[in-house]
């Protein structure tokens, strides 16, 4: 990870936990349960504006809320914070929902939409109203931020400040009635227009919008402010800790007034860090213009940070937990390292994906003194240390593929693959001797002549001869085609919201696309499958997939950036 302080990232201080390895949010709820306040109950909830799909961002809060919930005997709810009545489609709803059952986020029969409140948000308003504790003004949205005053300057107070009850009461209920035009009229909350934290200074609670709603549709106009709702809708659901953003740290203070002045139930507002990783965006903006101006194929293209993007790519769920564990809860904002996230993915693939050969790149290979016509097969285990995996069989032939890169006319000392004249093991299969490689006019390799000791059976030295060499191969009269998506980072930059438009730091190497070869037992694989091509790397079979054609997706190849990071960094 990167910050602003010079320190490797990787103390358990710098993740917001003390010395037992407890970040401080579990550590405050644990506290909250042994005191007793609400009653030992811990109620947590994930509450998605349903205006995007989700992304990696969305993964640490709901590891984080449902994570709790789960480790603490609690209950977390999914709410769709649908106060905003333009931007908001029932896809994404849907698509929220598949996202955060695929986390394993469990939310049983707690699925709720803060527009399902609007009528109690609106009862809230008329009692703050009577309480004398919110008026209707009348100045435009330019003139309230004008009079909002800076941070050094206190702001002054609307001419309308001070209207009665009665009549702000009228004109709330005509608000609602429909009255009045967009922009016309608002409800503020009549707090202090000298406070310190600017957010105190009559914050807006209700403004005019005579928009549909994808649920409501038109039966109301007005629509409550995200503070105004969220607090009430925490309230209503028994929240006990809402976990936020830092970026809504004043906010507590108005979270706190609200409730507090209308004495209804008050759960625990706490902040912690968003997540911030490098090479991508996590901005919902950015993410539905990379979509809707189709600089990637949709939202679940493989290279964007999306939940529906990364599981596509072939990101197991459990790396995305392991992912979030490792980067830990921080009061304080930095960004982690996209390479730590592929070091996730590898160890957890490393441990469960089954091994497989698949030629990228393929040279043919005539065996010359393998007979022709002549097919053998091989059990080859699918995990070379956990035979629980099992085995599939591998047809071996006389004329084969093996990888181009496997060889070399010219090659550099300690080459130990294949060259004119050296011997290497072809995987679980024989030895073989490379006699000739056939060149065209351009003098590319076309064809490499071998021939293979039938005494080598599996891939044993008969003699004790030494070969150190082993490469990966398919029979080309058994393989099976594939197009091969190799991904890399869609972003070249470090921090492409750095830049003045985002969008000039696509990396044009994003994607990569390869003819492959595949060992025939992968036509069986199951799409959303993942399964390491030996020596290149893991591969996801996309959904995309025919019965004559495979289609592979690129998880991460094997090459572990990250550790090396963290040894020049000094870190574990
Ligand atoms: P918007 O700008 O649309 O409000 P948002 O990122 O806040 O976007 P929400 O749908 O409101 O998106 O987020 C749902 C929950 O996910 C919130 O509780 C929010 O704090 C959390 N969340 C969103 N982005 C991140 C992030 N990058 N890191 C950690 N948590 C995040
Ligand atoms: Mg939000």
């Amino acid at each position: 990870m990167t910050s602003d302080s010079s320190a490797p990232q990787t103390t358990a201080e710098s993740h917001g936990q003390d010395k037992a390895g407890v970040d401080f949010i579990r550590t405050r709820i644990m506290q909250d349960m042994a005191s007793g306040r609400y009653g030992g109950r811990l109620h947590t909830r994930f509450p998605p504006e349903p205006n995007g799909y989700l992304h990696l961002g969305h993964a640490k809060s709901i590891c984080l809320n449902f994570g709790v919930a789960s480790e603490f005997g609690g209950l977390c709810n999914l709410r769709f914070d649908d106060t905003n009545p333009a931007k908001e489609e029932t896809e994404y709803v849907d698509a929220i929902r598949e996202d955060v059952r695929w986390l394993g986020g469990q939310w049983d029969d707690r699925q709720f939409h803060a527009s399902d409140y609007f009528a109690h948000f609106y009862a809230c308003a008329e009692k703050l109203i009577t309480l004398g504790k919110a008026y209707v003004d009348d100045l435009s949205a330019d003139q309230i931020r004008e009079y909002r005053g800076t941070l050094t300057e206190p702001g002054r107070e609307s001419p309308w400040r001070n209207r009665s009850v009665e009549e702000n009461l009228d004109l709330f209920r005509r608000m609602r009635a429909g009255e009045f035009a967009d922009g016309e009229r608002v409800l503020r909350a009549k707090i202090d227009m000298a406070a310190p934290n600017l957010v105190m200074r009559d914050p807006t609670l209700y403004r005019i919008r005579h928009a549909a709603h994808h649920r409501t549709g038109t039966d109301w106009c007005i629509y409550p402010m995200y503070d105004y709702a969220h607090c009430l809708s925490d309230s209503l659901e028994g929240i006990t800790h809402s976990l936020c953003t830092l970026e809504f740290v004043n906010n507590r203070e108005l979270y706190d007034w609200i409730l507090d002045t209308l004495d209804l139930y008050h759960p625990q507002q706490i902040e912690f860090a968003r997540l911030n990783v490098t090479h991508t965006v996590l901005s919902k903006r950015k993410l539905i213009q990379l979509v809707s101006e189709g600089h990637v194929s949709g939202w679940d293209d493989p290279r964007l940070p999306t939940l529906s993007g990364l599981r596509r790519r072939g990101v197991p769920p459990e790396a995305l937990h392991q992912f979030c564990r490792r980067i830990g809860l921080a009061r304080a904002d930095s960004v982690v390292e996209y390479a730590l996230l592929e070091f996730c993915i590898r160890e957890y693939l490393n441990a469960h994906a089954p091994r497989v050969m698949a030629v990228l790149d393929p040279l043919k290979v005539v065996i010359e003194n393998y007979p022709e016509g002549q097919m053998e097969e091989f059990d080859m285990p699918y995990h070379p240390e956990d035979p629980a995996y099992g085995s599939r069989t591998v047809p071996f032939a006389r004329e084969l593929y093996i990888e181009r890169d496997d060889f070399r006319l010219d090659p550099p000392k300690k080459y130990h693959r294949l060259s004119p004249g050296a011997e290497v093991r072809l995987r679980y299969a024989y030895l073989v001797t490379c006699r000739e490689a056939v060149t065209d006019a351009s003098g590319r390799v076309t064809e490499l002549r071998c021939v293979y000791d039938p005494e080598s059976r599996g891939g044993q030295s008969p003699d004790g001869r030494k070969v150190k060499g082993t490469i990966h191969w398919v029979s080309a009269a058994h393989a099976l085609p594939a197009d091969i998506r190799l991904y890399g980072q869609l972003f070249a930059a470090e921090n492409p919201s750095a830049s003045q438009n985002f969008l000039d730091c696509l990396n044009p190497a994003s994607l990569t696309l390869a003819s492959g070869l595949l060992e025939p037992a992968l036509a069986s694989l199951e799409p959303g499958k993942c399964v390491q091509f030996e020596r290149l790397g893991y591969f996801c079979k996309d959904k995309d997939s025919s019965a004559e054609r495979a289609v592979f997706n690129r998880t991460v190849t094997l090459r572990d950036t990250w550790a090396k990071m963290e040894k020049n960094a000094g870190g574990q």
